[in-house]
C-alpha cells in the first residue's frame, strides 16, 4: 500500500540536525512505499515563528535532496479547517465548552501538586452543556476509562491509560485552535498515513488519537524516533556540538555525508558504513532503529565526510570546494597546475573548510611559520642552504626524480627523513603537514620553491 508521510517543522529556528533526521526517515519511508513525502509548516506559534526560519528549513531540505512531493502547507493559513473540525466535535457531543477561570485552574493545580498528584483538569464543566461564549475554551471529552493502544514501528506496542489523560483544550479562550487539534486535522486533510517524529512527541500521541477518534478519522501508523544525544547522553545541544544544519554546511560537510551519518545513528546494516540516499532507500528499515537515544559522534561524521569527499569526481569536488576557497580569497585557477595541487591535497582534511585552509600556502603564499615546527627542525639553518643548492642544480623537477634526489641527500648527510624533509616543508607551506616531499616540491615550480626557501632563510636571519 502506498504511504504518505510528512515532516512538520515549527519555524522557530533554523533546521536542526535532529529535524534533518526526522525529515530523512519520513522521506525514505515514503520512497520505500511508493508514496508521498509532504511538508507542513507548523507556524501557529506566531510569536516565535518567522518567515526567515521557514525559508531556511525549506531551502535546506531541498539542498539535502529531501524535497517534498507537493507544495508545503502552512497551518497559519488553514484556520477554517480547524474551526470546522472543532464544530464537528461539538456537534457529535465529543467536546464541551469550559468556563473555568485561570485562577480556579491555578488553585486546582496547586492543590493537586501539594498532594503529589499530576496536575490535570477535573472536568468541572464536562457535563454542564455550556454554550460557546466569550472566554470559554473548548475541551475534548476524553474517555475516562479504557486505554489507547498503538503499535510504534520503533518502540513496539504502546499502551496509555485514559485515566492518565485529562480533557484537552482544542480551542483557546480566544477561540484559536491549539497545536493538537491542528496537527490531527492536518494529518487527515493531507492524507497522511504514517507519522514519523521525535520521541518527545510520544506522550502527545494518545491525546491526538482521542481527537482522531472524536472526528471519526482512521488511525495512523507511528514511529517515534529516539532523540539525538550529546556525549553527556542529554539531548544534543550547543554545548556538545553545532546543532543547526547551517553550521555543518558552513564547515564543509557534504549533504550526502550528513544524511549518511544521521541514518547511521542508532541503525546499522552489517558493517557497511557508507550509504547514499539511494542506498538508504534500498536498505534502511525504520523498524530496525534502536529504541535507545543515539549519541552524535563528530569524529564519526568527520570520517564519513572524508569518505564521501574521496568518492567525488574531481570536477564535482572542485564545485563543492569553490565557495570555501572564495571565502578565503583563494583563486585556484590562478595556478595552471591546480588540478594536480587539489588532487594531491584533497584528503588532507575531512572538511572542505579545513581543506581550503590547507590550500592557502599553495595559492596565496606562506601565511606564517609554525613556531613549534621551527623550534623542532630549524635550530640549525645550515640544512636549508645545503638542500637549496642541491635543488638549484637539479634539473628534472618531477615527483619521482625529486624523491630520488632527497633520498640521495639523506644518505649522503646521514640524517633522518624528517631532518631533511621538514625544514623544506616548513619553507614551502609554513608547517610540517603536506603530501610526500617530492610531490609537494613538484607542485611548485623550481623558482617558486627556491624563493620560499630563501624567504625562510631571511625570516630566520
Ligand atoms: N511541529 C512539531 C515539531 O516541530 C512536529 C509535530 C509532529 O511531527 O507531529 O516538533
Amino acid at each position: 500500500m502506498s504511504k504518505v508521510t510528512r515532516f512538520a517543522p515549527s519555524p522557530t529556528g533554523t533546521l536542526h540536525i535532529g529535524g534533518v533526521r526526522t525529515a530523512l526517515f519520513n522521506f525514505i519511508y515514503a520512497r520505500q512505499h511508493n508514496g508521498k513525502f509532504l511538508i507542513r509548516v507548523e507556524d501557529t506559534d506566531l510569536e516565535r515563528s518567522t518567515k526567515e526560519f521557514e525559508k531556511n528549513i525549506l531551502d535546506n531540505l531541498n539542498l539535502l535532496s529531501l524535497s517534498p512531493d507537493e507544495m508545503p502547507v502552512r497551518q497559519s493559513e488553514r484556520t477554517e479547517l480547524y474551526l470546522k473540525a472543532a464544530e464537528t466535535i461539538i456537534n457529535k457531543g465529543k467536546g464541551y465548552y469550559c468556563e473555568c477561570s485561570q485562577e480556579r485552574l491555578q488553585a486546582l493545580r496547586e492543590k493537586q501538586q501539594a498532594k503529589g498528584m499530576k496536575p490535570s483538569y477535573d472536568g468541572k464543566c464536562r457535563n454542564l452543556a455550556l454554550d460557546k461564549g466569550p472566554g470559554r475554551v473548548l475541551r475534548l471529552k476524553t474517555p475516562r476509562e479504557g486505554e489507547i493502544v498503538f503499535h510504534d514501528m520503533v518502540r513496539g506496542e504502546m499502551i496509555f491509560q485514559n485515566s492518565e489523560l485529562d480533557d484537552l483544550i482544542l480551542l483557546r479562550s480566544d477561540h484559536t485552535p491549539t497545536y493538537h487539534l491542528c496537527n490531527v486535522v492536518d494529518d487527515f486533510e493531507q492524507g497522511v498515513t504514517t507519522v514519523i517524529r521525535g520521541e518527545d512527541h510520544l506522550s502527545n500521541t494518545p491525546r491526538q488519537i482521542h481527537i482522531q477518534n472524536a472526528l471519526g478519522y482512521s488511525s495512523l501508523e507511528y514511529a517515534h524516533l529516539p532523540l539525538v544525544l550529546g556525549k553527556d547522553k542529554k539531548r544534543l545541544s550547543k554545548r556538545d556540538s553545532a546543532t543547526s544544519l547551517d553550521e555543518y554546511l558552513a564547515l564543509g560537510y557534504l549533504p550526502s555525508a550528513i544524511l549518511n551519518m544521521l541514518a547511521r545513528l542508532g541503525w546499522s546494516k552489517g558493517d557497511q558504513e557508507i550509504f547514499y540516499l539511494s542506498d538508504l532507500i534500498d536498505n534502511f528499515r525504520i523498524q530496525e532503529v534502536q529504541k535507545a537515544g543515539a549519541i552524535f559522534d563528530l569524529a564519526k561524521l568527520n570520517w564519513i565526510n572524508g569518505q564521501h569527499l574521496a568518492r567525488l569526481e574531481l570536477s564535482d569536488f572542485l564545485d563543492h570546494l569553490e565557495p570555501f576557497c572564495n571565502a578565503l580569497n583563494i583563486k585556484i585557477t590562478n595556478k595552471t597546475n591546480y588540478h594536480a595541487i587539489v588532487t594531491a591535497m584533497r584528503s588532507s582534511s575531512d572538511t572542505l573548510d579545513g581543506l581550503a585552509h590547507d590550500l592557502l600556502p599553495y595559492f596565496n603564499g606562506v601565511q606564517g611559520y609554525d613556531s613549534k615546527a621551527l623550534d623542532k627542525f630549524l635550530q640549525d639553518t645550515s640544512i636549508l642552504f645545503t638542500i637549496r643548492s642541491k635543488l638549484e642544480s637539479h634539473e628534472d623537477w618531477t615527483e619521482a626524480e625529486l624523491d630520488k634526489l632527497l633520498a640521495a641527500i639523506q644518505s649522503e648527510l646521514g640524517l633522518s627523513t624528517p631532518q631533511i624533509n621538514q625544514p623544506i616543508r616548513i619553507a614551502l607551506t609554513g608547517g610540517t603537514k603536506s603530501p610526500s616531499l617530492g610531490l609537494t616540491l613538484s607542485l611548485f615550480n623550481k623558482s617558486e620553491a627556491l624563493e620560499r626557501i630563501d624567504a625562510l632563510i631571511t625570516f630566520l636571519g
